[in-house]
């Protein structure tokens, strides 16, 4: 990777962009790092912007077009899906009046500091100017992904309360089948917000439909089994 690199640096600024797409290209370099990338995915390799579909391509976090000797960089390469990648970032990349990037750095950065995702319409709504510009500029709230959450938190209710009923039984190897669905689920940050909800001001409001729900949330015992 630094060999590459280095190559781009050595490369006049104007012909930077260029050279640095066209080594990209490289299928084999490409795989290697898609191969990585899925490594490290904690369980099934999702997007890492949307949650929803794999993450079937590798993202430069910060575009090759803005900044070519960063092609190679390990730290800017995300596993994103063709939608989030291709149709909604392409090559934007927004930045603030200070020059800092306006998008969420999912590797570096808490999403939630920037978004809150409203569970009862699977929507996410911002916190800060750059939880605005990563909903803008990744369709977060594009067609599909709303009632992909709604659903994803239905299916995660269905689950924890499964968990529950066989945790009560001492039924050990079906409490970790019902975790097992709820990691394997698309939308992992539907789960985290529910969990992070759960204790904030107005849980009882977000939770008025699902009261048992919301005590499930608040027990250590089920959180620990989820965040282990
Ligand atoms: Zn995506």
């Amino acid at each position: 990777m630094s060999a590459a690199t280095e190559k781009i640096r050595s490369t006049p600024l104007d012909e930077r962009y260029e050279k640095a797409h066209a080594a990209w290209r490289n299928l084999t370099i490409r795989k290697t790092v898609r191969a990585r990338l899925g490594e490290m995915a904690a369980g099934p390799e999702r997007c890492m912007y949307c949650g929803e579909s794999r993450g079937a391509t590798v993202d430069h976090f910060e575009p090759v077009a803005r900044n070519p000797l960063r092609t190679f960089d390990w730290l800017n390469h995300l596993l994103a899906c063709t939608p989030c990648n291709s149709h909604e970032k392409g090559e934007q990349f927004p930045l603030d009046a200070d020059g800092h990037p306006l998008l969420i750095d999912p590797t570096a950065e808490d999403p939630f500091e920037h978004l809150l995702l409203t569970l009862s319409l699977g929507v996410y709504r911002p916190l800060t100017p750059k939880g605005q510009a990563t909903i803008d500029v990744l369709g977060l709230n594009r067609r599909g992904l709303p009632n992909g959450r709604m659903h994803a938190r239905k299916v995660v209710e269905l689950a924890l309360h499964a968990w529950d009923r066989a945790h009560a039984h001492a039924r050990s190897d079906e409490t970790q089948k019902h975790v097992q669905t709820v990691q394997d689920q698309p939308f992992a940050d539907v789960c985290q917000s529910m969990l992070r909800q759960a204790f904030s001001p107005g849980a009882d409001l977000v939770f008025s439909d699902a009261p048992d729900l919301l005590a499930l949330l608040r027990r250590d015992d089920l959180r620990a089994a989820l965040l282990r």
